[in-house]
């Protein structure tokens, strides 16, 4: 009855009070976040793509493993995607990191369980755990986006979530910007799993917000590997296209 309720009062609030489209700031009425101008632009990733790292590949073509993972294997044994990092996507990811939504992180985790529910099933994590900010860094935003996803990720699927198994300990560049190989030495050792977690014989489920090179979800993997992680899997919410 309650949840009747809230529903009817969702649904008058809908009516009543238009929200503001979280890409392009126009007033819209919808149940998403984005008007309906901007939810056109939204493109997913689909078939076919690197079964290891989840680059989408050209129309046409067979699943195979891609230019990048062939020359050098990641750390992580897969990674997969929700959306293209671009248009209006790229705009909600960027005002996500700075203004803490309750909306979008309820979008954003409907469209990974809507998108990437198979995959979650066929992984089966023990664990979820967030791309750490460092400490300086979330300061200044006050939460990390990537944790608020993990955390609801992992309640809507009933398997634990911990904000603090890895932690940054060094500020890095921003790796908008650098070449591959710089993304890689930037990020390099920047990364330390938390002493009091256990992550020794787990499958850990790794979220982050992009994935471009993917430098930073290596090296994490990485890292939890070194500490004995058995599986390490990834999930952002979008990709990002100079890598495609
Ligand atoms: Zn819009
Ligand atoms: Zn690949």
């Amino acid at each position: 009855m309650t949840r009747l309720i809230g529903n009817s009062l969702n649904h008058l609030l809908d009516i009543v009070v238009p929200r503001l489209c979280i890409a392009c700031g126009t007033f819209t009425k919808g149940q998403t976040p984005f008007c309906p101008q901007c939810e056109a632009k939204i493109k997913l990733i689909l078939p076919p793509y690197c079964p290891i790292c989840g680059k989408p590949l050209p129309k046409g073509n067979q699943p195979h493993i891609c230019g990048s993972c062939l020359q050098e294997i990641p750390f992580f044994d897969k990674a997969r995607s929700v959306f293209y990092y671009q248009n209006s996507i790229r705009e909600a990811i960027i005002k996500f990191k700075f203004a803490e939504s309750l909306s979008l992180t309820d979008f954003w985790v409907k469209s990974i369980l809507k998108h990437l529910n198979s995959f979650i099933e066929q992984i089966s994590p023990d664990l979820i755990c967030p791309v750490p900010l460092h400490i300086t860094r979330l300061r200044q935003r006050g939460y990390n986006q990537s944790w608020l996803i993990a955390k609801k990720l992992g309640k809507n699927i009933g398997i634990k979530s911990r904000a603090r198994v890895l932690m940054k300990r060094k500020v890095t560049l921003d790796q908008v910007g650098l070449s591959m190989a710089k993304r890689k030495l930037n990020v390099r050792n920047s990364f330390e799993v938390n002493p009091k977690e256990k992550v020794a014989k787990k499958c850990i489920l790794l979220i982050d917000d992009v994935f471009t090179s993917g430098s930073t979800v290596n090296e994490c993997a990485r890292i939890l590997k070194k500490s004995g992680a058995k599986r390490v899997y990834v999930i952002t919410l979008a990709r990002a296209i100079s890598e495609i």
